[in-house]
């Protein structure tokens, strides 16, 4: 019987781990990969379903068609893991594995930001963005505030690329002029290891009369009101509310006691959580990465590695070096890049490209790249 692994969650790392293992072991491993869904997206596919630029249809990718050599998909529920057993419940199984990797994400916690639910809107999750798709045809221009609710959340461009996409799409719509957008970050600047792609961000902020106020949260939104409160009970006036939500280990991790402090700790080196035989890659992790899938990928192929040395009786694989690139919509129909080092440098350090029609083609490379390598399509 071959390494049997067992992977939970098919989004970026559960995605590229199952590819990496099939691609080399092929048979000589039994991976099982568990996700809840019938589909995959690519994070950034929300921006093109918010601005009805692709339809959800176009974006999604579905796990039916994964069809790889010691490869089985299972679309099911998982509702209890066992880290010390190594064992998983699904609504409909119970699997056991030698290898356990969790990769399950992080999900939204709306609640958390009173207001956000009753009268406000997100783009982090797909339904988030089909709403969203329905509604800014019916904008009608007003004060746009767009904040973040907590730390960590995913994607820490997302939120700078939505106001440069939603000044295009209102300027589109001869809505801009009777249009205010503001942008609540965290940081002081947008992003914080690249100094050149934050000056650039701030520029196009500047360049288009988009307000960014630093080293803020938003606290709650009063639709009646329409006011979004910030952390330090500043009032801003707001006409449509566009929340990057609290993020959370979904609950199945919670009650798992795999994470500390809200998510599950593992070496960042080895992506080894303190259960043996027990892996854990991406946005569950405070691997000490940003919760990007570049980053999941990364660490999934370092697990990959780790446990095709094991079977083949070889030395493990280099450590994980935390290192990734995301592309940036800047607006005007370009898109930029950065890259950024953060586990193997002493200080989390950025390369930034400046905005292209060129990285606009590198962007769709990237998803039509993920699409054949995972789903062979
Ligand atoms: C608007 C936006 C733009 C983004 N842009 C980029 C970008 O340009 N570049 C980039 O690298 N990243 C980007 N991201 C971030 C990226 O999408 C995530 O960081 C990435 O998906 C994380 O990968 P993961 O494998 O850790 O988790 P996920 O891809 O979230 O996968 C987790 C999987 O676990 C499944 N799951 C969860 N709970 C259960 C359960 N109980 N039972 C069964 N299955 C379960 C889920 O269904 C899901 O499929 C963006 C995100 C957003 C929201």
């Amino acid at each position: 019987m071959g390494l049997r692994v067992l992977v939970l969650g098919a989004g970026f790392g559960g995605l590229e781990l199952s590819t990496t293992l099939s691609e080399t072991l092929g048979e000589q491993v039994e991976v099982t990969l568990i996700d809840k869904k019938e589909s995959f997206f690519i994070g950034f596919s929300k921006f093109e379903v918010m601005f009805g630029r692709q339809t959800a249809d176009a974006a999604r990718m579905l796990y039916r068609n994964i069809v790889k050599p010691g490869v089985r998909f299972r679309r099911e529920n998982i509702i209890a893991i066992d880290p010390e057993a190594r064992s998983v419940t699904t609504d409909s199984n119970v699997y056991e594995a030698d290898i356990l990797v969790v990769g399950l994400g992080a999900d939204y916690d709306l609640t958390a930001t009173p207001g956000l639910v009753e009268g406000g809107y997100e783009f982090y999750s797909f339904a988030g963005a089909e709403r969203l798709r329905e509604y800014l045809p019916t904008f009608l221009g007003g004060h746009v505030v767009v904040g973040v609710a907590d730390t960590p959340f995913k994607c820490p461009p997302a939120p700078s690329e939505s106001v440069l996409l939603l000044h295009d799409y209102l300027t589109e719509r001869g809505l801009r002029e009777q249009s205010k957008i503001t942008l609540v970050m965290p940081f002081g600047h947008p992003i914080p290891p690249s100094p050149a792609t934050s000056e650039a961000l701030l520029e196009a902020f500047a360049e288009r009369g988009i307000n960014y106020i630093a080293d803020r949260l938003v606290k709650a939104y009063d639709p009646e009101r329409k006011v979004v409160t910030l952390i330090d009970e500043t009032d801003l006036p707001c006409d449509f509310f566009l929340c990057i939500p609290k993020h959370r280990v979904p609950q199945v991790v919670e009650e798992s006691g795999l994470a500390q402090n809200g998510w599950i700790p593992v070496n960042p080196a080895t992506l080894e959580t303190r259960f043996p035989g027990v892996y854990a890659v991406g946005d569950v992790t405070s691997v000490g990465t940003p919760k990007a899938g570049v980053f999941a990928e990364g660490a999934a192929r370092v697990v990959a590695q780790r446990l095709i040395a094991q079977v083949r009786g070889e030395e493990p694989p280099p450590p994980f070096d935390g290192i990734g690139a995301c592309y940036i919509e800047f607006g005007d129909k370009r898109v930029g890049r950065v890259e950024v080092n953060f586990l193997s440098a002493p200080t989390p350090t950025g390369t930034f490209t400046a905005p292209s029609l060129q990285m606009v083609r590198d962007k769709l490379e990237f998803a039509t790249s993920r699409r054949a390598r995972w789903f062979g399509e």
